[in-house]
């Protein structure tokens, strides 16, 4: 029997790694079980770190390819793969060794093996080899995560036919790649394959790609990926994939609608269409946890469960699957677990999609505000008229900003550009304090910045920019 524990926390990811840190620092003696060899969950192992090191070495070598000529730059890129995965690799070494340094500074103590829940008040430590323990605890914080969600007719082996995983690290470009779903992970994975040579086809269900985005700002990323070579099939859906003799695979396509089905030769499949909670081996059944319809924890909005002294945060609650989203949760959970009264704003939960331009958004789109009857105004400033974006040769996308027509509030944002995932923390803040349009408008902006179209998007909310 393992010493007695205020909070015990099962995953390491962005959620759990941060409701640890931050109960240890309120005073509480904190265990962390996690079954993964290394800490970080997804998102530092096989998510946010990994693929945004090879977004980032992708997008040097196309531009290397196709843009330092414009600069005066004569180079010609030679792409070494292996090298790109190794940095890959090593970032995410650096990032999982800090949580791990972390912890210990932390007095953290970290438990490896599955862990479960025999009873309230008890966490068994079930490691691959050798006996188990059970821990005594106060609380329990369950931040097990998520895991990719599988399509009937298609195996996944990881090499060929593969999830975001297998994605981080195919060993060859594949020439042909055949992503099926237009949402984040296949468009960021999409754009490392399409940079390296891959001539990626995407197969996305619904009539548009990435339904959780503004749908002017979905064209416009269509339209731009598609002059960076991607081929868009709307409307669609793989039923199979089979390995042929040669090597190739043969992909069944048909209508989402049904109808006639076609074969799509390909030489490797990612498939991302979307990520479910993962709760295998916690031994919910056991300790009486309550699931929602979709499998996700159900939660109040203090993160308690129908257990008492359970508690549960991160992609295995209700909500965005964000990294950013679990850590709050993980910061407030850890407040509220020592008594305190924090609040998680989920009307200011910032988006980001790392392609390039990057796209980044905050709050109500056009759509939902329409939907929702409210009477808004929209200002829209477009990166061409924007100084430094054309010193940089950065002139594709806009900043658009959402203001209710009375009080002038700004209620979303849609960003399209370089660094859009930087720029949207101006439009957070100011959405925290409940700013207004002209707020953002008056507040100076440095020249020349990308950040200036921001000031001058809100001016159109107003009586107009300077610069259009
Ligand atoms: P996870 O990070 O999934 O961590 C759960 C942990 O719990 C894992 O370590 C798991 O091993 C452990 N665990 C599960 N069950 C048990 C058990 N019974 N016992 C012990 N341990 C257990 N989000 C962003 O915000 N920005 C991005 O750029 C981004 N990029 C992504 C790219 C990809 C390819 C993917 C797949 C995801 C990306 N995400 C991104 C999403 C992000 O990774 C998740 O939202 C985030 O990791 C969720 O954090 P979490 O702590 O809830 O769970
Ligand atoms: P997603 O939900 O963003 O997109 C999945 C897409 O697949 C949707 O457009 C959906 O309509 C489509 N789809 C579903 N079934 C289909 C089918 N049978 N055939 C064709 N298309 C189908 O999911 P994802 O891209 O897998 O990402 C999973 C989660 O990870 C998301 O919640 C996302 O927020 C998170 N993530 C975030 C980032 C980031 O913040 N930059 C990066 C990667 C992943």
């Amino acid at each position: 029997m393992a010493d007695n524990f205020d909070l015990t926390v099962i995953g390491s990811g962005p959620g759990g790694y941060v409701a640890a840190i931050r109960a240890a620092q309120l005073g509480m003696k904190v265990a962390v079980v996690e079954k993964w060899p290394t800490f970080g969950g997804t998102c530092l192992n096989i998510g946010c770190i990994p693929s945004k090191a090879l977004l980032h070495a992708s997008e040097l070598f196309d531009e290397a390819g196709h843009q330092f000529r414009q600069f005066g730059i004569e180079a010609t890129p030679t792409l070494n793969l292996e090298q790109m995965l190794r940095h890959k690799d090593d970032t995410v070494t650096a990032n999982v060794s800090g949580i791990e340094f972390l912890f210990k500074n932390n007095k953290i103590t970290a438990f490896r093996g599955t862990g479960s829940i025999p009873a309230p008040g008890k966490v068994l430590v079930t490691p691959e080899s050798g006996p188990g323990q059970t821990i005594e605890t106060r609380n329990i914080v369950i931040a097990s995560g998520s895991v990719p969600i599988g399509l009937p007719g298609i195996t996944i082996d990881e090499e060929r036919v593969v999830s975001s995983t297998g994605a981080l690290g195919f060993r060859q470009v594949p020439k042909r790649l055949l992503v099926i779903g237009g949402g984040i992970i296949g468009l960021e994975l999409g754009s490392v394959w399409s940079r390296l040579g891959a001539r990626v086809t995407v197969v996305e269900f619904l009539d548009r790609i990435l339904p959780g985005l503004d749908s002017e700002a979905a064209r416009q990323m269509q339209r731009t990926l598609q002059k960076q070579g991607f081929e868009f099939r709307l409307g669609a859906k793989v039923t199979a994939v089979d390995k042929r003799a040669d090597g190739t695979l043969a992909a069944r396509l048909e209508p989402a609608a049904g109808g006639e089905a076609l074969v799509l030769e390909t030489d490797a499949v990612l498939v991302a269409v979307g990520r479910k909670p993962f709760t295998d081996g916690l031994g919910l059944e056991v300790a009486g946890v309550a699931l929602d319809e979709r499998g996700r924890i159900r939660t109040d909005h203090n993160f308690k469960t129908n257990v008492p002294g359970i508690y549960a945060i991160g992609d295995v609650v209700a909500g965005p699957m964000l990294a950013h989203k679990a850590m709050d949760e993980g910061h407030a959970v850890a407040e509220i677990i020592a008594g305190q009264k924090p609040h998680v704003n989920y009307t200011t939960v910032p988006s980001v999609m790392y392609t390039s331009p990057e796209v980044a958004w905050i709050g109500k789109s056009e759509d939902e505000l329409k939907a929702a009857g409210i009477e808004y105004k929209a200002g829209k400033f477009p990166y061409t008229a924007n100084g430094r974006a054309k010193a940089m040769l950065a002139t594709q996308g806009y900043v658009k900003i959402l203001a209710d027509v009375t009080t002038d509030r700004v209620l979303g944002a849609q960003i399209i550009s370089k660094s859009a995932g930087e720029m949207i923390h101006e439009i957070a803040v100011l959405m925290e304090f409940s700013g207004s349009a002209e707020d953002l408008g008056r507040t100076m902006h440095a020249h020349p910045t990308m950040s200036e179209a921001i000031k001058e998007a809100a001016l159109m909310c107003g009586d107009g920019a300077i610069h259009i």
